[in-house]
């Protein structure tokens, strides 16, 4: 706890939320859905009335404000970055969040549509809250505390710092970036202008949770050449280079390799689309491993196996084409190990267990980590995010602001 602080997370973040601000991956502008802008505006006007004097929202929608340092230490430039917007994949709009006041332990039944119900069973981490408050949306909507949690505890911090002056710490400065969840949330982001040394994400769930590695990831494009002809006088001639990809799909390992065959730190070979005729067709590929060259075996076995199936048919042919999409974050954050070890220290001061996990995906962590931005993920508390059953324990919340708090002093004791 945080002496004597009246935490101000839980009340913006249930003000956030009402905020549509649903991004669209079909849309070609920046950022995808002008509405996240509307968020970001109140984010610039409550950091201005909060002291922080640079605050300001930028044509692409990145909204960029520092605090400066209190310090004689020449302590690094930290940057802790939030997305605005939420995921495509369940309504975002009039979204009304419910605060359950001490959480006992039952199910709880969302009262705009009374089969979204909220079990313990299914969510165990439920386990742990009892006692907390909760916030649900209302059962029509996803709730959207991935990622205004984030916002909400970077908000809080930023509250926090301006009213505690006694408080050290180097020169902190705020990101929030739209679309995230349509995979572009870095696209426009100016590291030059931030000028952050390093960086965290909050952006990750249970209380504790650290995230240093997201998978490594390639795509690969394989073209099937076959033999057209007419149907009616095909005999000995047409090949066809649909029923070869067929073959290729069916030889795939079923019980490895595959996403529905595997958890934890195991990657795989996933077909995500085909298409194509007879004469020519196109299989893509997603390729996830931690290990970069662990993807280069998966990337191996996937080029034998093509190899083995089209030589069959001695007229046919293939290509393999191969396309880097990111990498594990770990090989950026390796080579810079205080980004790491002052955020378990933080995690620790703020009583809480550290817990490192990997994302079985990517992050805007990783593509700023590769940017030169090292970019670990924290925990704000979200749970069953991008589903109407989405919850947060405000205690949660404001353990993540807590743990802030920690890190920007951690970072100035020890610079
Ligand atoms: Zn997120």
């Amino acid at each position: 706890m945080l002496n004597n602080y009246r935490y101000t997370a839980a009340e913006r973040f249930m003000r956030y939320v009402q905020v549509d601000t649903q991004s669209d991956p079909h849309s070609r502008t920046q950022p995808s859905t002008p509405t996240q802008k509307d968020l970001s505006l109140i984010l610039v006007e409550e950091l201005k009335a909060i002291g922080v004097a640079d605050a300001h929202l930028d044509d692409f929608g990145y909204v960029y404000a520092t605090i400066p340092s209190n310090t004689e230490k020449k302590v690094p430039v930290i940057c802790f970055c939030s997305h605005v917007d939420t995921a495509p994949d369940c309504s975002g709009s009039n979204v009304k969040p419910i605060l359950h006041k001490a959480y006992a332990g039952q199910d709880i039944i969302l009262p705009d549509d009374r089969t979204q119900v909220l079990r313990m069973e299914e969510y165990p981490y439920l386990q742990q809250l009892k006692g907390n408050d909760l916030i649900t949306a209302s059962g029509l909507t996803l709730l959207g505390s991935d990622d205004k949690a984030g916002v909400a505890e970077i908000m809080d911090l930023a509250n926090y710092l301006c009213t505690h002056p006694d408080v050290k710490h180097g020169t902190i400065k705020i990101l929030f970036t739209p679309d995230e969840e349509v995979g572009r949330g870095t696209d426009k982001a100016d590291l030059q202008k931030l000028g952050a040394d390093y960086a965290y994400t909050l952006d990750g769930g249970e209380k504790g949770d650290l995230e240093d590695e997201t998978f490594s990831a390639d795509g690969v494009k394989v073209t099937i050449n076959g033999v057209s002809a007419h149907p009616g006088y095909a005999k000995d001639k047409m090949v066809n280079a649909l029923k070869i990809a067929g073959q290729i799909l069916g030889a795939l390992p079923k019980d490895r390799l595959a996403p529905e065959a595997t958890e934890g730190r195991r990657g795989f070979i996933h077909p995500v689309n085909i298409s194509g005729s007879a004469e020519q067709c196109e299989i893509e590929f997603i390729i996830r491993d931690f290990e970069t060259p662990g993807l280069k075996k998966k990337e191996d076995f996937l080029r034998t196996l093509v190899e083995e199936t089209v030589r069959v048919f001695p007229k046919a042919g293939f290509e393999f084409q191969v396309t880097e999409q990111y990498r594990n974050m770990k090989e950026v954050l390796d080579v810079h190990p205080n980004v790491i070890s002052f955020a378990k220290e933080a995690i620790t001061r703020a009583g809480l267990e550290v817990k490192m996990e990997s994302i079985r995906g990517g992050t805007d962590g990783s593509r700023l980590s590769f940017m030169g931005l090292p970019c670990p993920n924290l925990f704000t508390g979200m749970q069953a995010i991008h589903s109407k059953l989405e919850y947060i324990s405000v205690q949660d919340m404001e353990k993540a602001v807590e743990t802030l708090v920690h890190l920007v002093q951690v970072w100035e004791e020890k610079s």
